[in-house]
């Protein structure tokens, strides 16, 4: 009974994320639907084609990171130094980064440090949490990823000087499709929890508005 019952908690899941698929890509395809009518017809404005890019640019990055959550099946994990993987997501976001005034800092004690992991699913992670840090600093401001041992885990701290997530909020933050943001998905910390979880990891937040927020991922080493 009790695998029954996981199997049909899974189910939940699976249904309640199909059903915001469903509704967050409709909205884009019934604008795109209407503008199609629109152009059809003879009323070809440019802003028209506007909305269209932009629309479909919306269901593109739905899909691209819900991808994330489809490929855990050829995960493949291998020996990775983590300080050094950091560095490369940092140096990847460093031009996005550098536009709106933000120094991303990582600072590893040991620079020996290895987990066994899938690369590209672990870049996605802190890719999604620093990319948060740095859309929560539109005046600038420090992204520190700090890097630590303690016993068998390794714990990589995240932390900004952003305007903080609101105590009522903190539930929220990770269920499918909650952003607070105008051009957000709300995917990015769904699919980094998922990821997380595959790696036999586990993630905290810590936020105070208007000081900022840190987010620790544990990951065994
Ligand atoms: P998205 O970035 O598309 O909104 P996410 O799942 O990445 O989706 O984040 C969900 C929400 O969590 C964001 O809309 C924002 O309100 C909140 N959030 C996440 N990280 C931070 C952060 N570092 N500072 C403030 N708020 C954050
Ligand atoms: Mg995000």
């Amino acid at each position: 009974t009790q695998e029954l019952l996981r199997n049909s908690e899974k189910l939940s899941v699976a249904g309640q994320l199909a059903a915001g698929i469903a509704h967050e890509i409709r909205n884009p395809l019934t604008a795109i639907k209407g503008f199609h009518q629109l152009m059809r017809s003879g009323e070809a404005k440019k802003e028209y084609f506007d909305i269209l890019a932009s629309e479909l640019n919306r269901i593109e990055m739905i899909l691209t990171e819900l991808l994330v959550l489809a490929k855990p099946q050829q995960s493949r994990f291998e020996r990775k130094n983590i300080v050094s993987l950091l560095r490369q997501v940092a140096a990847l976001l460093e031009t996005q980064a550098i536009m709106t005034s933000i120094r991303i800092l990582v600072q590893g004690k040991e620079d020996a440090l290895y987990i066994l992991c899938d690369e590209n699913q672990i870049k996605q992670v802190f890719i999604n949490i620093i990319k948060n840090a740095i859309e929560a600093m539109p005046d600038g401001g420090d992204v520190t990823v700090g890097v630590d041992r303690i016993g068998e885990r390794v714990m990589i701290r995240v932390t900004d000087q952003g305007r903080g997530i609101p105590e009522s909020q903190l539930a929220r933050i990770g269920q499918p499709f909650y952003t607070t943001k105008e051009n957000g998905t709300g995917l990015g910390l769904m699919v980094t929890n998922k990821i997380v979880e595959n790696h036999n990891g586990a993630m905290r937040i810590e936020s105070q508005v208007g000081v900022g927020t840190t987010f620790t991922i544990e990951l065994p080493v």
